[in-house]
């Protein structure tokens, strides 16, 4: 089968796309393995009009938006790899192969969190990473700061808009900049450097970090450390150009060094943003992509 475009990805970055390529009456289909980042979390906030929804309603509801265009198909697989031949794009999943003249990768982040035991029990309920999604409902509370690096001192500061009470475990991390170290005594913040033997709590609550001296410090909640990267293997068949942080590089249209490959949403930033960021952007994608068409077959 022959598409116009193959979006990979049905966050709201690709969703968003897809609705805007239904709208433009272009024959598309979308290839998502339904695992979004924020699978994790029960709910979402800081979307106006979808504040506070869980996530897996806000894409049902995106879904079936996307379901009233006729020219857009759903399929949710994993997409293993691509390859471009002369102006086609041949996208395989495990099962099937489809042809098309463009792709939109809106495949999101890989992320990685701190290395502790049991760090994913917690993520998403007690312990995030996003002051701006997160940290109002966290208000007030006692909140760990599991950071190092130069990043650490940008966010205590962020989550001191939402918490005086504050302390920070660097997980093992033992240099710490002079300069923050003093900010933070002067500040009266804690630090461990101590490794972190595991959390303690239940049900995704986490009331506790226990230090591999045994210690054990009660918090309410947490704010930690990811990593991203875009580095999807099913993209390895196409040599695409990145920055020196891996970011892929493209033109103001969200093309790729590879002529009708474009990217949206987190994927594009490789970066952690907001469903609405991603959803944004990927209507914008689309519709340069339409741009593109329109302007070739004109
Ligand atoms: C703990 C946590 C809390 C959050 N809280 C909020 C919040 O309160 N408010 C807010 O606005 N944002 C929040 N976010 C951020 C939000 O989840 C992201 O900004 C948003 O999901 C990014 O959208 P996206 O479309 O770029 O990627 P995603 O939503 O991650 O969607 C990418 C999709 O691509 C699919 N995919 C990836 N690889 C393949 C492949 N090879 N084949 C097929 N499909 C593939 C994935 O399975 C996924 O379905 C939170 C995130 C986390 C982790």
């Amino acid at each position: 089968m022959y598409y116009d475009v193959i979006i990979i990805g049905g966050g709201p970055a690709g969703l968003n796309a897809a609705l805007n390529f239904g709208r433009g009456m272009k024959r598309t289909l979308i290839i998502d393995e339904d695992k979004p980042r924020n699978r994790v979390t029960q709910l979402s906030h800081g979307f106006l009009t979808q504040d506070g929804i869980k996530p897996t309603v806000f894409k049902r509801k995106a879904k079936a938006d996307v379901a009233k265009y006729k020219d857009v198909t759903y399929l949710e697989a994993h997409v293993k790899q691509i390859e471009k031949i002369d102006k086609t794009f041949i996208v395989r999943t495990q099962a099937q192969t489809f042809n098309a003249r463009q792709v939109l990768i809106a495949t999101g982040l890989r992320e990685y969190g701190p290395y502790i035991t049991n760090f994913n029990d917690f993520y998403g309920q007690s312990i995030f990473y996003c002051p701006w999604c997160d940290g109002y409902e966290m208000r007030n509370k006692k909140l760990a700061i599991i950071f190092s690096g130069e990043s650490l001192l940008h966010m205590v500061k962020l989550l001191s808009n939402f918490s005086q009470d504050l302390v920070v475990f660097t997980n093992g991390e033992k240099e710490i900049l002079e300069a923050d170290k003093t900010i933070l005594n002067n500040k009266g913040i804690n630090i461990y450097t101590e490794p972190i033997a595991q959390l303690i709590g239940n049900n995704g609550y986490i009331s506790g970090i226990e230090l591999i001296d045994e210690q054990i410090i009660a918090v309410e909640g947490a704010f930690a450390k990811m990593q991203w990267n875009t580095q999807f293997d099913f993209l390895n068949q196409l040599s695409i150009t990145r920055d020196e942080d891996g970011k892929f590089e493209t033109n103001i249209y969200g093309e790729t060094s590879v002529e009708g490959l474009y990217v949206a949403g987190e994927a594009k930033n490789n970066f952690a943003g907001q469903l609405l960021d991603s959803a944004a952007d990927g209507g914008m994608i689309a519709k340069m992509m339409m741009m593109k068409q329109i302007e070739e077959d004109f």
